[in-house]
């Protein structure tokens, strides 16, 4: 059994797929090119936004917001203290400083009532991460936002698909961020993202920042970065793309199977109303939870941490005002969580076998 089954997915598109690879090689267009315009033009129509602007990961597109929105050396942006370390590390990189808020113990994503607590004069903007993709709570945190004057990034790497009160994830805030890592709910063959926002001045500067800084060739307004996305990942992406809402569905489903099989067994995800979920991750909350890992490694079933660690006690952020504050609900995810084999193709037989191997080793 696979985490993540990429090669079942290759051979279920594969006449595609390799179609599409040779037709980039064959125009030796490798750089921008009608494959990236089509592309951005279909997740532009998918999530319901005016600009969808590819890049080279998710992590750039973090980046590339932050650029766009201009933040500053010394500027505070509050973000979860559980989550993937790029949602704050690019924030450090970019010489701003993360302010790190507990995540709430019902969607495990940023808490809003814990927000306005760390809001001060320095603070300029939220990023909030739709963890496992499940959507944050974004009309509390936009209200939030609105009052002080605050911007919202979303950061939807894994998120990317799912709905929040009907709309799609990165659609929700001012400007959102994904990833098409190849384990992400929509992903490439290699790194690749994209930045999301109806404001069409941060699109453009988002377009500037990512070539550069230039405005004309060799003509250069901003100090800018290489953050383009390759011409051969994007063709890759608009097959997938034609069959990802099948795929969303099979999520669905293996999502209420494994809830069927472990309700009452162990803590299971829940999705909060007005809210669908995307199921990058399948993710169990036990106690015995590394005993459990090891025991399912034993009968060939994989699992993963996301995360060990919560942000705020990682090294790298040791000189964080944060480093030593206790963070209750981050920190008890980080001891208990435990995500389950799940993809766009995985079957019902393979979540009965996930699920009897957990009753039966807990
Ligand atoms: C994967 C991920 C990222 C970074 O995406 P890359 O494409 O790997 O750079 C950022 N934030 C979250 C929450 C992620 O899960």
């Amino acid at each position: 059994m696979n985490f993540c089954d990429l090669n079942k997915q290759y051979q279920a598109y594969q006449q595609e797929i390799d179609a599409a690879i040779h037709s980039v090689i064959n125009s030796s267009s490798f750089i921008n090119g009608k494959e990236i315009e089509l592309l951005e033009s279909e997740l532009a129509s998918f999530t319901g936004v005016n600009h969808a602007i590819s890049c080279s990961s998710g992590t750039d597109a973090l980046l590339l917001a932050l650029m766009a929105l201009e933040v500053k050396p010394g500027d505070e942006v509050i973000c979860p203290a559980f989550s993937f370390i790029a949602s704050a590390s690019m924030i450090e990189f970019y010489k701003a400083t993360p302010v790190f808020v507990d995540v709430s113990p019902i969607d495990f994503n940023i808490d809003p009532k814990r927000i306005e607590e760390k809001i001060t004069p320095k603070t300029k903007g939220i990023i909030a991460v739709s963890l496992y993709g499940q959507c944050a709570d974004m009309d509390a945190i936009n209200a939030i936002a609105k009052e002080y004057g605050l911007w919202v990034i979303e950061d939807g790497a894994q998120s990317f698909g799912a709905k929040y009160h009907g709309k799609r994830s990165c659609s929700l805030t001012e400007i959102a961020t994904t990833s098409f890592f190849p384990a992400k709910p929509l992903g490439c063959y290699g790194d690749g993202g994209a930045v999301f926002t109806n404001n069409d001045e941060l699109a453009e500067k988002v377009k500037t920042f990512r070539s550069h800084g230039q405005t004309k060739r060799y003509i250069h307004k901003y100090i800018g970065i290489n953050g383009r996305m390759d011409t051969l990942q994007a063709a890759i992406l608009r097959v997938k793309l034609k069959h990802f809402e099948d795929e969303i569905t099979n999520r669905q489903k293996a999502a209420e199977q494994y809830y069927k099989q472990l309700n009452g067994h162990v803590l299971l995800p829940e999705i909060v109303e007005n809210r669908e979920s995307v199921w990058a991750q399948y993710t169990i909350g036990v106690s015995q939870r590394n005993e459990l890992k090891t025991k399912l490694a034993q009968e060939s079933i994989p699992t993963a941490v996301h995360y060990p660690l919560i942000l705020p006690h990682q090294e790298a952020f040791r000189n964080n005002v944060s480093a030593q504050e206790l963070f209750e609900v981050s920190e008890l995810l980080s001891e208990t969580v435990l995500s389950l084999p799940m993809h766009g193709l995985i079957t019902i037989e393979e979540i009965n076998q996930v699920a009897n191997a957990i009753i039966n080793n807990i």
